[in-house]
């Protein structure tokens, strides 16, 4: 029973009729109005639960209240009514169901499946709650004629209950007036007594973190770069208006350190803040820092329990929190007087939330930051794109800090040529890199080793000159694919032979794809044998708590090198690492994506950051087929502006963003035929969109991504590109308007706005 507008003439007029817009997480999502029954008016508003009739469904649905009204209505038919209120109080504020609509529309993805991802679900289960019961004397019947007439015991426990003058469950007033559950149960059925249900917690929130971890209790004299940055963050603060600040400081140069007291200046009036943080970066270090420099902050993080969320989600909505620090779905919390978002490491890839809604948290905190009128900072030594391209169109300011805290130097960074090769070097680390070590070992200093691998993607390098097979189109690395022997562009889907030798230099010994962490941890143990070696990536670090353990083991030096994956590159801070190697720069820079060259930029900048944070200095060893590259260059100088600069131009020449608008349509289905089949047809219907609306829009594919295959299931993918998110967004809207697969193809699809990884 779909709604569809009635004709006119079965339309009948109501007066003075309440009545609410619900939404639902499943299809058909609505929105549908409701009757709310005349003894409810009062009770339900936006941002709360509701259970309702829907279809020919049994049971009613859980569906979301987005809007009431009250007075006329014109409609055919009889309106039904809403069964059951599930939420005494809405979960989301009139600011937050007009995000959730935002986000809904923006990432097109149903409004129940946004309010799902907003409110969580440890919340929307009630976690660590439980009902009960409480008994009050009924006004009115509790004369004292009534109570002496009855029996003695039930007696008892009236008085009892009058006496307390508040309200007690069963078990506490037989304790109290040592009875049995007979007289309360009388008392219930003859009408003294009062029975009202409440929900509370269970426990409360267990302090599992010790406060501090060390270091510095005191707050910092600011240095001149971070006094300016304060002035500008303030007088944003002061000005009561919406406004984006990028931070853009290097690595130790106390940027943290601002944010807290843009904080401070924020809690002296009565608000609150939220500070998103890379999830990896969630440390004890991190969590002491705000900790010890406030009353009341809240952490949240992957490993708290359903309880323990539900705990800190009741206190943020209350009020009582000053802090939120948490990764990108902190950008949700339901904070009553938001003055202030900060996300830190801005540019990272995390933030991007991998499933719908596809949102990036920093998009999103725009959104929000700019309907409070309150600032949004973005903190980062390496920006993305398009915050450094946003400062120079006028939407952010920029705030730069140039130099580190206390003077220190940044880091020498020698770059490796791999091409350059003597045959005594064998495996995975070159002569300079295995020396380096040597000579870090010696010194007692410790050393990280970072071998980035993203994905699967199988790029094809020539090991003797360095050169990556690409698309002339794209200029995508080709990815070989081991059946057939072929080398596709993931992006629009050109097709050539594997080339058995190199194009550029003829050289017949063409690899495809690279090392992997384990192998790399077996050599580095046989080369240095005396050495405590620890790895972490994704395998090694899926039990909780195995990455704080780790951590800590590296912290207090038992531990000599740390090998991982771009884990091991972010945030962290220990003095005594006067090392850091990365193994092979390329494997970032020929991803087939077109952040490629931002990523390695990132990558190489971060991880050169985890050394010389003490007084020894540090080094950094880079090994690459590549050294000319610009990114790998401008890395080596810590040159951002360098790296930015000719960013640009490449962007500029395919209109990638931050220049244009990138979006993809992800098909995936178990038959390769029948979804490909799927991926033309939706095509077509873009194309014919893209007509209708009279709008420019490219499109490509569809394309196998670069992982072609996942979970038993086939993908391919659409890229749609234009000057605007928002013609990209109406155009798929057109295209995919009443698109519907057959049940029998069982092929889905998802789209992806703004999309990270490609
Ligand atoms: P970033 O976030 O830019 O990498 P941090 O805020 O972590 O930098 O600061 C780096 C180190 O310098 C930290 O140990 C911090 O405690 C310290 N620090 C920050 N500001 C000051 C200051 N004004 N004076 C002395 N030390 C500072
Ligand atoms: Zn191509």
């Amino acid at each position: 029973l779909f709604e569809t507008e009635p004709p006119p003439w079965e339309l009948t007029v109501q007066d003075d009729v309440a009545t609410a817009k619900i939404v639902f997480s499943e299809a058909p999502f609505g929105p549908y109005d409701y009757r709310i029954p005349d003894e409810d008016r009062d009770r339900v508003k936006p941002g709360m639960r509701v259970r309702v009739p829907l279809g020919r469904r049994r049971q009613p649905m859980t569906g979301w209240c987005i809007e009431t009204h009250l007075g006329q209505v014109q409609r055919s038919g009889k309106l039904r009514d809403i069964v059951e209120i599930l939420d005494e109080e809405p979960l989301c504020d009139a600011h937050l169901v007009r995000l959730v609509s935002w986000i809904s529309h923006y990432y097109q993805t149903p409004m129940g499946q946004v309010f799902d991802t907003l409110i969580p679900s440890s919340v929307r289960a009630n976690a660590g709650t439980r009902e009960r019961t409480y008994l009050t004397p009924c006004t009115g019947k509790s004369d004292e004629k009534a109570i002496d007439s009855l029996p003695k015991k039930q007696q008892v426990a009236l008085r009892f209950l009058i006496a307390a003058g508040r309200p007690m469950t069963a078990s506490e007033l037989m304790v109290h007036a040592e009875c049995t559950r007979g007289p309360i149960s009388a008392l219930q059925s003859k009408g003294f007594l009062e029975v009202a249900v409440r929900r509370e917690m269970t426990t409360g929130m267990p302090m599992r973190w010790a406060q501090g971890d060390g270091e510095e209790q005191q707050t910092h004299v600011l240095s001149s770069e971070q006094t300016t940055a304060l002035q500008r963050i303030d007088a944003a603060i002061d000005s009561g208006k919406g406004k984006t600040l990028l931070l853009h400081g290097v690595t130790g140069s106390g940027k943290t350190e601002v944010y807290i007291k843009a904080i401070e200046h924020v809690v002296r009036f009565g608000r609150g803040a939220i500070v998103m943080v890379p999830e990896i970066s969630l440390t004890p270090q991190t969590r002491g820092r705000f900790e010890r420099r406030f009353d009341s902050v809240a952490v949240l993080h992957s490993q708290m329990t359903p309880a323990e969320r539900h705990f800190q989600w009741q206190r943020i909505r209350r009020g009582e929190v000053q802090v939120v620090v948490g990764p990108r779905s902190a950008v949700f919390a339901p904070l009553p007087r938001l003055g202030l978002i900060v996300i830190d490491e801005e540019h990272d890839a995390s933030f991007k939330q991998d499933t719908q809604p596809r949102y990036h948290a920093r998009k999103v905190a725009h959104a929000r930051a700019m309907s409070l009128g309150v600032p949004l900072i973005l903190g980062s030594a390496t920006p993305s794109m398009e915050s450094w391209h946003a400062t120079a169109t006028g939407h952010a300011e920029l705030i730069t800090m140039n130099d580190r805290i206390n003077q220190r130097p940044m880091p020498n960074v020698e770059l490796v040529d791999l091409r350059v090769r003597d045959d005594r070097t064998r495996g995975a680390i070159s002569r300079q890199l295995h020396q380096a070590v040597q000579e870090t070992l010696t010194e007692n200093g410790q050393v990280i080793l970072l071998l980035n691998r993203r994905g699967f993607a199988t790029t094809i390098q020539c090991p003797s000159c360095g050169h990556v097979v690409a698309c002339p189109d794209c200029d995508m690395p080709l990815t070989h694919h081991r059946d057939g022997g072929k080398a596709v562009c993931h992006y629009c889907d050109y097709t050539i032979a594997t080339p058995p030798w190199c194009p550029a230099c003829r050289y017949d010994g063409i690899r495809y794809g690279g090392l992997g962490t384990q192998k790399l941890e077996v050599e580095v143990k046989a080369r240095f044998p005396n050495a405590k070696v620890a790895r972490m990536d994704s395998d090694t670090m899926r039990r909780p708590g195995s990455h704080q353990r780790v951590l800590s083991s590296f912290r207090s030096g038992e531990l000599n090198i740390l090998l991982g994956t771009q884990m091991i590159a972010k945030g962290l801070d220990f003095p005594n690492v006067l090392l850091v190697g990365v193994i092979n720069a390329d494997s970032a820079l020929h991803f087939p994506d077109f952040r490629a060259a931002e990523r390695t930029f990132q990558l190489v900048t971060q991880v050169a950051g985890r050394t010389g944070r003490g007084d020894r200095g540090g080094r950094v060893v880079v090994q690459t087929f590549s050294p000319e590259h610009p990114a790998i260059q401008a890395a080596s100088r810590h040159d951002y502006l360098q790296f930015a600069n000719d960013e640009m131009v490449n962007r500029r020449k395919f209109n990638y963003p931050p220049l244009g608008s990138v979006a993809r349509i992800i098909i995936r289905g178990i038959v390769e035929e029948v979804t490909e089949a799927v991926a033309e047809q939706l095509l077509s219907r873009l194309e014919a969109a893209r007509l209708a609306l009279g709008v420019e829009v490219r499109l490509l594919g569809p394309a196998p991504p670069p992982i072609s295959k996942l979970r038993g299931k086939y993908r391919f993918h659409i890229l749609l590109q234009a000057t605007e998110a928002a013609i990209l967004g109406n155009t798929i809207r057109r295209a995919t308007d009443s698109f519907t697969i057959p049940d029998k193809d069982d092929v889905q699809y998802v789209v992806d706005i703004d999309p990270m990884d490609m």
